[in-house]
Formats: structure tokens, C-alpha cells, sequence
């Protein structure tokens, strides 16, 4: 949980690693209150490429926003696993099918990229889409940190969603209810749809997810719900059978 920021500085302090309301934001007021600048490992990776080639170079490499991606890929699903680093622009498809040589057998029903809170997506949408976050965006997923994972074929995708639902109530640092709750509740939920075929109530769990997604704190409970929002518009002839309509 402290991949957030606030969470970080507060657990640097000695605190619980909860998420900081923001404003005032850490670049304003962060550790021991004084200014504070956050950088990932992503965004420093880039410092010797730029201490070499200059600033100017630096930003004419693909989005200037974020000139280069890395892409982690997941033991197991691509033929040889990342990482890899490539401009932002490069084709999806070039980086999985060149560079990774492609999926492994078995692992193709849908990749899941930008991690656990990132977009799941169905295989005959990778053409449409490039390592840069407009591309994503607009087709209605995240590029979040690039990590691909596949999601394998004969993996029910309940349970995938089940797993996330889990994973966000574990990681959850409990300071905000919709992520605290609504993570709990939607695993809890899932798992009675799979083992105990007790159907879902759509409506309530559309509210759920809306809920998590409009008033989460921070990424976790927030980010949670896109990857749901995918599954269910992609792969609802599998996830139909366990929602009920009212
Ligand atoms: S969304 Fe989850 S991790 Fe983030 S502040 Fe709320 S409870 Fe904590």
C-alpha cells in the first residue's frame, strides 16, 4: 500500500501507511511537512539516458510527457518475459509479437496491462492500441505502469475478478470506506457467485462499483473498478450466468 505517495511519506515518518487527504499535495506540504518530490523508479531510470543525450533529445522521443515506457512483463506469458523499454507510439502488437515473440499457448484470453488496477483487454482489441496513455484512454483502458500479464484461457473469469476484488481488500489501507468495504463486499460477492451459485444483483453491484471508482481516496479503490468495467462488457457471455437483473 505504500506505492502511493502520501502512504510512503507517512510510513517514512514512522506512521501507519495510510493515504494523506490532498491538498495540500506533497510537492506543497509532504514528509516532515517540508516540500517533497516523489519520484518512481521509472521516471529515474530515464535520468542517465538524459544526462547522455541531453534534455532537447530527451523530449523528442515519442510523448512528451513520458518519453520512453517500460514494459514488465510476467514471468510465464510472454515467450521470453521483459522487461522491455521502447518509445511511447510503439505498436502494442510490435511489443508482444516481437519482442516477446508472442503469448505462450494457453495464456491468451486477455491481457491485463498497467497491473491489477489497469484494464483488462480482450485480444482482438491489442491492434487498436500503442504504449502511450492516449491510445489506452481513448479505447477505454489504462496504461498505468505497462506490466502485461495474460490471463489464462481456462481461467474462469469470475474468479479473476474475485482475485481482484481480493487483492484490493488486502492491500486496502482501510482510511477510506468505499475501498475499505466496497473491496471486501465485492469479493464476498463473487466468491458466493462461483462456489455457492448465488446470483448477483447487477444494479447492486454496478452501485458498488461506481461507488469504489467515484469515491475512493486514492488509486486502489478507484483504479479497482476499470478492470471490472472491462470484464464485464468483454467477457459478459461468461460472467452473464452469475448476475441476476431486477
Ligand atoms: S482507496 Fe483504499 S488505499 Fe486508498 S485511501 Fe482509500 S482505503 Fe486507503
Amino acid at each position: 500500500m505504500c506505492g502511493e505517495e502520501t502512504a510512503l511519506l507517512n510510513s517514512i515518518e514512522g506512521k501507519r501507511g495510510e493515504v494523506r487527504t490532498r491538498p495540500p499535495y506533497p510537492a506543497q506540504q509532504g514528509l516532515f511537512n517540508r516540500p517533497t518530490v516523489v519520484n518512481n523508479v521509472e521516471t529515474l531510470a530515464c535520468v542517465p539516458w538524459v544526462v547522455e543525450h541531453g534534455g532537447d533529445a530527451f523530449a523528442k522521443l515519442g510523448d512528451r510527457r513520458r518519453a520512453t515506457a517500460a514494459s514488465w512483463y510476467a514471468r510465464q506469458c510472454l515467450q521470453p518475459a521483459g522487461p522491455y523499454e521502447v518509445e511511447c507510439g510503439t505498436p502494442l502488437s510490435k511489443v508482444i509479437d516481437e519482442l516477446g515473440q508472442g503469448f505462450k499457448k494457453k495464456v491468451k484470453k486477455a491481457p491485463h496491462i498497467g497491473g491489477p488496477l489497469g484494464g483488462i483487454v480482450p485480444m482482438d482489441a491489442i491492434n487498436a492500441l500503442s504504449i502511450d496513455f492516449e491510445s489506452f484512454q481513448k479505447e477505454g483502458f489504462l496504461l498505468g505502469h505497462a506490466s502485461v500479464l495474460s490471463i489464462p484461457e481456462d481461467f474462469p473469469m469470475v474468479e479473476y475478478l474475485e482475485h481482484l476484488f481480493q487483492f484490493t481488500a488486502v492491500e486496502s489501507c482501510g482510511k477510506c470506506f468505499p475501498c475499505r468495504i466496497g473491496s471486501k463486499r465485492g469479493e464476498e460477492l463473487l466468491n458466493a457467485a462461483r462456489t455457492k451459485d448465488q446470483k448477483i444483483d447487477r444494479v447492486l453491484f454496478n452501485d458498488l462499483v461506481e461507488t469504489m471508482e467515484i469515491g475512493s481516496l486514492c488509486a486502489l479503490g478507484g483504479g479497482l473498478p476499470l478492470g471490472v468495467k472491462n470484464a464485464l462488457q468483454y467477457f459478459r457471455n461468461e460472467l452473464d450466468a452469475y448476475f441476476i437483473e431486477q
